[in-house]
């Protein structure tokens, strides 16, 4: 029996009856550490940012990815390089004494894990483990399992979800803390659920499990899915699970409903172990429940973490005029009082450093009275960059009515994505061609956190053109809106909730095809955006300011969390510290 066994949690901040613990296999959680990849890993550290501010009982699991994501170059072809980014975790993190193990493969892996102490607004500390199976005890595969994030092939990456998933609930037991509520943050973790229920059986064979087994770990388990596109959701295949995670637990989850077209769902196991699920935005969760009819699937909408991503210049002028703002970003609503001039200069200060940066990193020199639009995001091509270049002449066009248009790119393709590699190719091949006076196009290498901080706070329009539905939340256009930058936006994702047309920012309007919602989007920049940026400044300030009062203040992780918490976490008690009874488990 467990419950006598179980050390109090170190951190004397930490209630004993019980922490969350949050599992995601990418958290963006300090700019020098390679450890995530785009918009999830930024999700899941603002999320933890916000928790930690708000001083919320909370853990975290990660993978330590000691070769980083990948670093990007483009050659002056327009052709993708990539680069390892070894780090060491003990540069940021201390190693935990204790070390526990999984099964992979028939074979015994030694896990260790480094905390990493994430310290809120008011000195709260949020622990991350970073899981890493670099140990001598290991075989030189093993020993690479935590390298790559989103590296290897399908193998590799089942074979770092069971590290993720039942090395994370194995060692926080090993590390004495007290779990009530495992949040899987996407289908990745999802194995979690597994060594809950081998922990529930008592280390007892897993043929013998019964509803009330199930049930017991589904009252402790949460899970928020993050896709809509099919291949964002971790299948394999029979073979791959009988091979890796053996054949008593293939059978389980089979028997069990895990498993959809004869492959092993990864969102699937985690809906099925779990209590509560959400999608990341109102239209995701409609999109979510039509993929799997069979289950409740709730929206809570994603933010971002309000001062990591508002610009200095920008955080000035709130301190100034909006106390407690970082505390409550619920005051930002008060940004519709800001004098617009002084909202004009903090943003032009940030417009500013971001074209300095510009002409360090190309030699570019660009003009800051000129309209400057920002696109930057993970290279998909759901997600269409090149639609602005559909009518090149259009393009041109436009940047003549406007005294002259700059457009900066930015992103990464995966490795693997060659379409995704190709999109990059040909918008710097089309940036080139339409190189003029007027018309100013830069593609700018090494899309990450803190190059996404100066774009978004420093162009004057983000513009994002997905294809419908497959944007589930999308939060770059959020960190604009802190910014005061307005969206030129498809109505997908959180923009059908942000979207005040006018007022925050601008619709490109539906169309049968590509070519419909590019002529759209053309549209609006002369009809809307143009005259109002070029003829009335002061009429572009106002804009500015009520995009940061009324989408800054809801977009954003403080108040995210609030509603995880009171929905997800603790719906019955709204008060942090759960009551919920522990089951006695057995490691
Ligand atoms: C915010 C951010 C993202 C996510 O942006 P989306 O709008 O969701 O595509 C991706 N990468 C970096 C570096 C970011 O800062």
């Amino acid at each position: 029996m467990q419950s006598n066994s179980t050390k109090p949690f170190s951190y004397e901040t930490y209630p004993t009856n019980g922490v969350v613990s949050y599992f995601s296999m990418e958290i963006a959680i300090h700019p020098s550490m390679p450890t995530y990849s785009g918009g999830l890993g930024v999700l899941a550290g603002d999320t933890l940012r916000s928790a930690a501010d708000q001083g919320l009982p909370l853990i975290a699991f990660t993978l330590a990815h000691r070769k980083g994501y990948f670093q990007q170059h483009l050659t002056s072809e327009g052709e993708q390089m990539e680069d390892v980014q070894p780090w060491d975790p003990s540069d940021f993190c201390t190693e935990e004494a204790v070390r526990t193990t999984v099964s992979i493969e028939n074979r015994t892996v030694h896990v260790r894990a480094w905390r990493y102490e994430l310290v809120g607004r008011a000195g709260h500390v949020i622990p991350i483990y970073l899981l890493d199976t670099d140990l001598e005890e290991n075989n030189g595969w093993d020993r690479g399992l935590t390298d790559h994030l989103y590296g290897g092939d399908s193998n590799y990456r089942l074979q770092q979800e069971i590290v993720l998933g039942m090395g994370g609930v194995r060692m926080a037991s090993a590390l004495g803390c007290h779990v009530n509520v495992y949040h899987m943050n996407e289908g990745h973790a999802a194995l979690l659920t597994l060594a809950l229920l081998e922990r529930q059986m008592g280390g007892g064979a897993l043929g013998e499990v019964t509803d009330s087994d199930v049930a017991r770990v589904k009252s402790r388990c949460v899970f928020t899915t993050h896709t809509p596109v099919p291949a964002g959701h971790d299948r394999f295949s029979n073979e791959q699970t009988l091979r890796i995670l053996g054949g008593e637990r293939t059978a389980r989850l089979e028997r069990l409903g895990c498993f959809k077209d004869g492959m092993l769902n990864m969102t699937l196991l985690a809906l099925h172990f779990s209590r509560y699920a959400n999608g990341v935005a109102l239209q995701h969760g409609k999109v979510s429940r039509a993929m799997f009819p069979e289950f409740e699937i709730h929206s809570i909408t994603n933010g971002v973490h309000a001062p990591t991503w508002v610009s200095e210049p920008m955080q000035q002028l709130l301190d100034q005029h909006i106390a407690g703002w970082r505390r409550d970003n619920l005051f930002l609503r008060n940004a519709i009082d800001l004098p617009e001039s002084e909202i004009q200069r903090a943003h032009a200060t940030a417009k500013e450093a971001l074209l300095a940066e510009v002409g360090t990193r190309t030699g570019m020199v660009l003009d800051p009275h000129v309209l400057t639009l920002g696109f930057a995001r993970r290279v998909a091509t759901y997600k269409r960059a090149s639609l602005l270049f559909t009518d090149p002449e259009k393009l041109v066009e436009i940047a003549r009515q406007a005294g002259g248009l700059q457009i900066l790119f930015a992103g990464k393709a995966h490795p693997q994505d060659q379409p995704g590699k190709a999109l990059i190719h040909s918008v710097m091949e089309t940036a080139h061609k339409l190189e003029s006076d007027q018309l100013h196009i830069v593609y700018l290498e090494n899309y990450d956190w803190v190059l996404g901080a100066q774009l978004t706070a420093g162009v004057d329009v983000w513009v994002n053109t997905p294809r419908r539905p497959y944007e589930a939340s999308g939060t770059s256009g959020m960190k604009a809106a802190l910014n005061g930058v307005p969206s030129l936006s498809i109505l997908d994702g959180w923009w059908i909730e942000g979207c005040i047309e006018g007022v925050t920012g601008w619709a490109i309007e539906d169309g049968a095809n590509d070519a419909d919602e590019a002529a759209a989007l053309y549209r609006k920049l002369e009809t809307a955006v143009v005259p109002l940026y070029k003829g009335q400044p002061e009429k572009w300030a106002q804009l500015m300011r009520q995009t940061l009062a009324f989408n800054g203040s809801y977009f954003n992780t403080n108040r995210m969390i609030k509603q995880y918490t009171r929905n997800a976490y603790y719906p019955h008690t709204m008060v942090q510290h759960s009551s919920v009874e522990e089951p006695e488990y057995v490691l």
